[in-house]
């Protein structure tokens, strides 16, 4: 289902139950210490979460050239897919997607005392797809005989899009201790400025959250260059613009959320919590009816 670095994602189903389910194998011979230290701090992580908008971790094992981690299987591909193949994403649904996103953050974040740290459309993925005609505003009940008429889409059930999740925890961290929501570690000897970073790491996903809602709603990222030297300056100085005509007839509040979003310094940066209560969050169609 998808090709890593050092790892190999394949469907698979349990012979006793049936149930299909995802494997992520990793090589771990391929691995120095220090990386399968990762990996295994990646499965203790995983294995403590329980959110609906996060992907679970069923099982894990090891053998002597392998980890296995045991995964919830979702078959409706990566958002990034989604995007290539859409284009962009309508207010509506970008909402749609952006909100269980952003529900999935704030556990982590606010229940967790987690970052995730590798936010992007390639680790948020799809429970389900359907098919539907190629547009999307002209949706219609799945129906099987017209499967080839159709694109593959995400689930687009009861009117509105399929569940989408969190994926990959391979460069989460635990920043933030959870009982007490105090920074890990001894916190009267902690000097301020880990207390600092501490707090502003949850800002890195918030950061990549307004990349991902830009992404889905103009269908290209806000920051680009063939120069990898350009780029970096780019986003060190946080300069992106709403390029015209894709962005003319987004909505002011669309902007004004990724503006506080892509917001270089990070002590005016929203936070997940800011992002929730932000007008455009709160909207109350968030079910897109795809139908008319
Ligand atoms: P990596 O660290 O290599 O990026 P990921 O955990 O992101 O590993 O998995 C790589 C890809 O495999 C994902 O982008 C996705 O396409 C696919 N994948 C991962 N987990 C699942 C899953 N639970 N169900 C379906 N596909 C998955
Ligand atoms: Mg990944």
């Amino acid at each position: 289902m998808g090709d890593g670095a050092f790892s190999n994602v394949y469907k698979a189903r349990y012979r006793k139950s049936g149930q299909k389910v995802a494997i992520k194998v990793v090589r771990k011979y391929e691995l120095n210490s220090n990386q399968r230290a990762n990996v295994l701090k990646e499965v203790q992580i995983m294995r403590t979460l329980k959110h609906d908008g996060i992907v679970k971790l069923l099982e894990f094992s090891e053998s002597r050239d392998h980890y296995y981690l045991v995964l919830e299987l979702l078959e409706g591909g990566e958002l990034f897919h989604q995007i290539v193949k859409l284009t962009y994403f309508s207010e509506a649904l970008a909402r749609h997607v952006i909100l269980q996103v952003a529900n999935g953050i704030r556990y982590l974040h606010e229940e967790r005392g987690i970052v995730h740290r590798d936010i992007k459309p390639e680790n948020l993925l799809f429970e389900s797809i359907k098919i539907i005609p190629s547009k999307i505003d002209k949706a219609r009940p799945y129906d099987e005989d017209k499967e080839d008429e159709g694109e593959f889409m995400p689930d687009i059930g009861g009117g509105g899009i399929g569940k989408v999740k969190i994926a990959d925890f391979g460069l989460s961290k635990v920043v933030w201790e959870e009982s007490t929501m105090t920074p890990c570690g001894t916190v009267g000897y902690t000097a301020p400025e880990i207390v600092k970073d501490e707090r502003y790491s949850k800002s890195v996903d918030m950061w990549a959250l307004g990349c991902v809602l830009y992404t889905l709603l103009c269908g290209f990222p806000p920051f680009y260059d063939e120069s990898i030297s350009v780029l970096t300056e780019k986003v060190a100085k946080g300069y992106y613009t709403f390029l015209s005509p894709w962005w003319d007839d987004i909505s002011g509040s669309a902007k004004d959320l990724i503006t506080h979003l892509l917001c270089v310094d990070t002590s005016k940066r929203f936070t997940i919590d800011e992002f929730l209560a932000h007008p455009w969050c709160t909207v109350k169609d968030p079910v897109p009816d795809l139908n008319s």
